[in-house]
């Protein structure tokens, strides 16, 4: 079996045909070169408009990376014409194995961009010894012709949350579709103002963004009011996630305060290694951490009654009807608002203060999962962590719509990855 014949199997084109194939001598690494030739009656297309027209001469010969074989680099060797085209002048043909002026076939790049799902960009480029910006220029393809192919409707459910990609309060905002059938990164954009989540609502229109039933976010302020103002109808509910995380944030503060308070005064320091036995839920505990948490159950300490406030709180969750759930509400934080805690006092007021949109967690009646947001996140989290060379909001972006994007790719008569 010759290599043509496995070339027209995999990557067949209607215009062009598979010529010689040789070894090349003195290359680095095992180098195949494949020659491309026109059919002789196929006439060259102009890449300007995608017409057909007359030639007008013929450029050096180029190589175009394919994807390697057994460890071969594969290259097409191609000489490309110019057409001269009564609309856009003297262009170079369009060629179906390759857009522009790049020097890797299609196929090659979807096949980077598919490892580059698997792997960090920096291990693909390495596998297949390729540039880390070859990789990149891959995904970058892969993402702009995803987004461009994707479908945006039908969308029910928002999720709104943030992610900090670099230390100094430098933020991305992220907009993922929470539908049960259908969860994914929709939108990724710089800073986390109104301005930014009021880009989404541009990019996803006026039509859809009023056909929204459930939006999903935390209490942040420019998001409530960029939400308000664009999508007023869905019922906006505040993530349970982000509630208890205010809460424990808290806890946290009164520890930390009390821990000092305490050596301050001389006393036993109690409050040593803590953290975590007054944070985690009483089933999560290990068995050290429980030990720990029932010896200091025997002290009157502000950090315990937080801990304890916070236990009581999780009732809440458990209610099913919004006017039962209005109503510990209010009893918790008048309750809380007596304690003289006052990182505790503040979790009471900002409860207080968006009570309406906490109780749409009821109203939702279960159409938002708790954590579901903060599930994706984690996951956008995890993929940022990983190596990408180099790190700008750009590059950050694109992998984020790569892993979670759930975006369609082309189809191929072979499935090279
Ligand atoms: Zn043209």
């Amino acid at each position: 079996m010759q290599l043509k014949t496995i070339l027209n199997r995999v990557e067949n084109f209607k215009s062009f045909v598979y010529g010689k194939a040789r070894w090349v001598d003195d290359a680095e690494v095992p180098t195949i070169e494949v020659q491309v030739e026109a059919r002789r009656n196929g006439r060259p297309i102009c890449s300007g408009c995608g017409e057909v027209r007359p030639g007008y001469d013929r450029l050096a010969e180029r190589r175009f990376e394919f994807v390697p074989l057994w460890g071969i680099a594969v290259y097409f060797v191609y000489a490309m014409r110019r057409v001269e085209c009564p609309a856009c002048g003297v262009k170079v043909e369009e060629v179906p194995w390759c857009d522009g002026k790049n020097q890797l076939t299609t196929t090659y790049r979807w096949f980077l961009a598919g490892w580059a799902k698997r792997l960090s960009w920096q291990e693909v480029a390495c596998a297949f010894r390729t540039s880390w910006q070859n990789v990149f220029r891959s995904v970058k393809h892969a993402v702009s012709w995803g987004l461009a192919h994707r479908s945006l409707e039908g969308i029910e459910a928002i999720g709104v949350d943030e992610i900090q990609w670099h230390r100094g309060h430098k933020y991305l905002t992220l907009v993922y579709q929470i539908d049960e059938d259908c969860r994914r990164l929709l939108w990724a954009g710089k800073d986390r103002t109104t301005k930014t989540l009021l880009r989404f609502f541009r990019m996803l229109g006026k039509e859809r963004s009023a056909s929204l039933r459930f939006v999903c976010s935390d209490m942040w302020k420019p998001y409530l009011k960029a939400i308000a103002k664009k999508a007023g109808q869905a019922l906006h509910v505040l993530d349970r996630f982000h509630i208890m995380a205010k809460m424990n944030k808290a806890i946290d503060e009164v520890r930390a305060a009390e821990a000092k308070r305490l050596e301050r005064d001389g006393y036993e320091p109690v409050l040593k290694h803590s953290r975590w036995c007054l944070l985690k839920r009483k089933e999560n505990l290990t068995e050290k951490q429980a030990v720990k948490l029932s010896e200091l159950l025997q002290y009157n300490l502000q950090s315990v009654r937080s801990r304890l406030m916070r236990e009581d709180f999780q009732r809440f969750w458990e209610y099913c009807y919004p006017a039962c759930a209005a109503k510990f509400l209010e009893q918790w934080c008048t309750r809380t608002m007596r304690s003289k805690i006052e990182p505790m006092k503040q979790v009471a007021k900002t409860l207080r203060r968006h009570r309406e949109l906490i109780l749409n967690w009821f109203r939702a009646e279960g159409a938002i999962s708790a954590g579901i947001v903060e599930g994706l996140n984690n996951k956008a989290k995890l993929t940022m962590r990983k190596a990408y060379g180099f790190r700008t909001a750009k590059a950050i972006e694109i992998a984020l719509y790569h892993q979670l994007g759930d975006l369609p790719e082309p189809e191929f008569t072979h499935e090279f990855w």
